[in-house]
């Protein structure tokens, strides 16, 4: 069940006063996409993810919370640029003015998942092209510098791939395998490259890459090991949500 309630919020940057619906309850059972997108009810609430102030503009969680950092963002050329974008719907654009702020900062992993939020609103309205240029533009934030985590590069995997960027995710499928990853990373470095060799652009769950290569003694529905992988590869963090 997904309930939504209507509040009253002062905006943390201007003071003035919205009312915006928020997401009181929701659930998100079943296994998560290979981008971390999560399934169940919770996946279509995406809109409401972030708020926006109708006012100036500023883009966070909860408007009524924010840093030193968020009001001075929205005095810069990079915020207008970002809420003025004549293309993007109110939910992609909310998340690519919070990625706009993210990457004022650089703050580039933050960038890459609000991106790649306005990427899965693409996904939900059918629309192709914006969906890959949005993961493309995610990927982007990615660059200028060597990402260590495998949680990320797992993920930006999955959005090359997605993006039909064939040839930079043929290179990091193999840079992966040549690490030697351990189970399950492996398993999922071996079902992209699977798909990468077949061309294969589309969406699959967590749980259909670790059924991939199944093992004798491990079976495709043991929910604690998708569970624990899906809480490793966790990325979502908010810093005005806490
Ligand atoms: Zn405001």
């Amino acid at each position: 069940m997904t309930d939504y309630d209507q509040r009253k919020r002062e905006c943390y940057c201007c003071g003035k006063v919205s009312e915006h619906w928020e997401l009181m309850s929701s659930n998100s059972f079943g296994s998560r996409d290979l981008d971390q997108r999560p399934s169940g009810m919770f996946r279509s609430t995406i809109g409401s993810w972030l708020q926006e102030c109708p006012y100036c503009g500023y883009v966070a969680p909860s408007i009524d919370k924010g840093d030193a950092k968020a009001r001075c963002f929205v005095d810069t050329p990079e915020f207008r640029a970002a809420s003025l974008d004549p293309l993007a719907e109110p939910a992609s654009r909310r998340f690519l003015v919070r990625a706009a702020q993210d990457a004022y900062y650089g703050d580039r992993r933050s960038a890459f998942h609000n991106t790649l939020c306005a990427a899965w609103v693409a996904d939900d309205r059918g629309r192709e092209a914006d969906a890959v240029a949005l993961r493309l533009k995610a990927a982007g934030h990615l660059g200028g510098g060597r990402i260590t985590s495998i949680d990320t590069r797992l993920l930006l995997l999955d959005v090359l791939r997605r993006a039909a960027s064939w040839q930079a995710a043929e290179a990091l499928a193999a840079e992966l395998t040549a690490e030697e990853l351990e189970s399950p990373f492996s398993d999922i470095v071996a079902f992209h490259r699977g798909k990468i060799e077949a061309r294969d652009s589309g969406r699959y769950k967590i749980k259909e890459a670790y059924a991939f290569k199944p093992e004798p003694n491990r079976s495709e529905a043991d929910p604690e090991l998708v569970k624990a992988l899906a809480r490793h590869l966790k990325i979502i963090k908010r810093p005005d949500s806490a």
